[in-house]
């Protein structure tokens, strides 16, 4: 039986159903004690774009609760960003992928497989746009030879058997367990396609991840009323400094205006939607010591009237 299941427009319908059911995260604390734990937001990697920099990481951003890990984007590094906040890995249980650029999911299949070789023998269920189904395969396969030597020589489960992987083309309900209700939006970020934004209502707040966007009328719907907005920003003045060292990107400038968010109109954003707070996290320039917190929270203060926190690796919220 394969591992991999591809979810169909079905089980979309069939999970917003039972989605109606369960209206509220109140409702669901109800139900489970563990449900009234707190929920921690780690934010793992807060660097826009995909080089290594000395500074911030690649994305990436955890949510724990009840010692079960919730993972969305999977920027370099992840795995160590992980166990630097006392995360454990083997807690990894659900992996998001907003979209498929490097600096979100390179390390994708690697925080499994480093999970895996950390302990964990239990299912993780991974969500994202295609072709998530076969980059899962081709990994597993390109990495067969440490995978079956672990099996026989540590006495480790079969790897490949406990990750099961759910391809998003379509917004709406995504999952829904015990502890969390996810639901996704589609966000404009060219020239990838499908991207995702997505929203985790948990007992105890709700808190949205805009993935790589322009300014989206879609997630302000996602985002609606949330406690945290975890956007991103970029600062156009500094574009053309940032573009002068990467050297073959003739194109980078346009990319990065034409796809992402300016500081000023994520805090337009999280205005509109009404969130209590807005983090600003994926920064781009992720490297640029003249562009310093104060400035980034200035200029989205001047669109927006609540709370504004300039994310750092490591930070949790
Ligand atoms: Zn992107």
């Amino acid at each position: 039986m394969s591992a991999y299941t591809r979810l169909s427009r079905r089980d979309f319908l069939a999970g917003a159903g039972t989605l109606v059911a369960l209206s509220s995260a109140r409702a669901l604390a109800a139900q489970s004690p563990a449900m009234t734990r707190r929920t921690r937001l780690v934010m793992l990697a807060t660097g826009g774009g995909p080089r290594p920099r000395k500074g911030r990481g690649n994305t990436a951003h955890a949510l724990v609760n009840d010692n079960v890990l919730y993972l969305i984007d999977c920027g370099s590094g992840v795995a160590r960003q992980l166990v630097s906040a006392d995360i454990a890995l083997p807690a990894l249980r659900h992996v998001f992928i907003t979209h498929h650029h490097s600096d979100h999911n390179l390390d994708y299949g690697n925080v499994i497989m480093q999970a895996w070789a950390s302990g964990l023998r239990t299912r993780v269920d991974a969500w994202g746009p295609p072709p998530l189904e076969k980059m899962t395969r081709l990994y597993f396969e390109m990495n067969a030879y440490d995978i079956d030597t672990r099996i026989a020589d540590e006495g480790r489960v079969p790897l490949v058997p406990l990750v099961h992987v759910h391809e998003l083309t379509q917004p709406g309900a995504v999952m829904q367990d015990e502890r969390v209700k996810v639901g996704a939006a589609l966000v404009d970020h060219p020239p990838v396609s499908p991207a995702f934004a997505f929203r985790f209502d948990c007992p105890d707040r709700s808190i949205v991840f805009s993935g790589d966007t322009n300014k989206s009328d879609n997630l302000i719907r996602l985002a609606r009323g949330a406690d945290l907005l975890v956007h991103e920003a970029l600062w156009v003045a500094a574009v053309d400094r940032l573009v002068a060292r990467v050297p073959n990107a003739a194109t980078l400038k346009k990319h990065i205006i034409d796809s992402h968010t300016s500081v000023e109109d994520a805090g337009r954003v999280a205005a509109a939607a009404g969130v209590k707070t807005l983090v600003l996290s994926h920064l781009v320039p992720a490297d640029d010591p003249t562009v310093t917190d104060q400035m980034w929270i200035d200029a989205a203060r001047a669109h927006f009237g609540g709370e504004i926190v300039v994310a750092r690796d490591g930070m949790e919220l």
